[in-house]
């Protein structure tokens, strides 16, 4: 008989969870309690590993094609890191091509063929008793997380926040810009768009408007920084508090099983969450249909991904902090800047190049 799930949250987790069970011969139903999926978002930068995921959820070539998604070709990649008066500390030659998708792109490519029901808050919905298997896919905040494990493994606030977006402009180069407590970042988001985003150590959000928050904490900074600020138009600004997920001992208890920032929230600075939601989709519809029965299946997704998502969960806070550190940062930058001039010193030059 046709096992049956119910997928709590249509976000980059669940939807990639819906696919992967569905390929594999389950019956998928996705609850997510906003009224659609959403129409607008910034780019997310997709790593090797989640791109070969999306190519076992069926989300081919083609539709990786259309708008929405963006290949950067390696040559164009290179990046910078800054000081807020603009001295270079370390330049990144570009090595690799950069695959971005706007978050509406991707989610409309997983949700294809996929039964969502909107407006469903899933403590109102019946149709949880009867499933097989429950993905807890519902975010950092994530309720299922709480009622499986209790009320002390709810999301941790990490002391900072973030503003972040997309303008309609290129700029002349890409990097980040470290200071005490606070970052700045400018990645390529298309041949004709930038993303950027920014993080500032704070226990609490602001109120919007958030450009003179902006340009209050970044306006004084180098001219890439002001250029880019320039651009920004307010309405399209996102803000949020950060927050990471604590150690959980099981990524499952019982049917129930958590994917995506319900298992793993994690601070921003490795660009690494919704990659990980896609992979932990693919992952769990591979082992639960390769297993005897769910629980082994959910077994065999825990040591999959458990270990190595904490450990990544670990490496983003830790990045943030040295990104931001307000002790030890002349330290920092003189060993990055060091760094920056070995590598110049031993980078073989490429043909044709002075
Ligand atoms: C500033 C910032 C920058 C980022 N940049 C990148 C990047 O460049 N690359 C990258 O890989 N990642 C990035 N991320 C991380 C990425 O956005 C998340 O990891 C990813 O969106 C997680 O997807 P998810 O499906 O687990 O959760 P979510 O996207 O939060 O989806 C959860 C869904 O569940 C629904 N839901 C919640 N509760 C219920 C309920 N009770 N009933 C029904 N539905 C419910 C919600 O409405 C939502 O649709 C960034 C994050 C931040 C904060």
């Amino acid at each position: 008989m046709k096992q049956a799930a119910v997928i709590i949250g249509a976000g980059i987790g669940g939807l990639s969870a819906a696919r992967a069970l569905k390929r594999h011969g389950w019956s998928v139903v996705v609850l997510e309690q906003s009224p659609g999926l959403p129409a607008s978002g910034t780019m997310l930068g997709m790593w090797p590993a989640a791109l070969e995921a999306l190519g076992r959820l069926g989300v081919m070539e083609a539709s990786r094609r259309t708008d929405g998604w963006a290949h950067i070709a390696a040559a164009n990649t290179s990046t910078r890191l800054w000081t807020p008066s603009g001295r270079t500390l370390l330049t990144v030659p570009g090595g690799a091509e950069l695959h971005l998708v706007s978050r509406p792109a991707l989610l409309a490519a997983l949700a294809q063929d996929v039964d969502i029901t909107f407006s469903t808050h899933v403590l109102e919905s019946g149709q949880i008793s009867d499933a097989d298997l429950v993905v807890g896919a519902d975010g950092t905040f994530s309720r299922t997380r709480q009622e499986i494990f209790g009320a002390r493994f709810a999301a941790r606030p990490l002391g900072a926040v973030a503003w972040r977006g997309t303008v309609q402009a290129s700029v002349p180069e890409y990097g980040e810009t470290w200071a005490p407590g606070a970052l700045f970042g400018i990645t390529p988001a298309g041949p004709q768009s930038t993303n950027w985003y920014a993080s500032l150590r704070s226990g609490q959000t602001f109120a919007g408007p958030h450009l003179p928050h902006l340009q209050r904490y970044f306006g004084s900074w180098h001219q890439g920084v002001r250029h880019l600020l320039d651009q920004i138009d307010e309405d399209t600004i996102l803000h949020h508090g950060l927050f990471e997920t604590p150690k959980l001992a099981s990524l499952f208890r019982g049917r129930t099983v958590l994917v995506g920032d319900a298992a793993h929230a994690m601070a921003p600075f490795l660009g690494r969450g919704a990659c990980e939601a896609i992979i932990d989709g693919a992952t769990l519809g591979q082992c639960v249909a390769l297993a005897p029965s769910v629980e082994a299946g959910l077994a065999a997704y825990n040591k999959a991904r458990r270990k190595r998502t904490q450990r990544l969960v670990l490496s983003s806070r830790l990045m943030g902090q040295f990104a931001m550190l307000d002790t030890g940062a002349a330290p920092r930058n003189a060993v990055m800047a060091a760094a920056g001039s070995i590598a110049r010193i031993i980078t073989p030059k490429p043909p044709g190049r002075p």
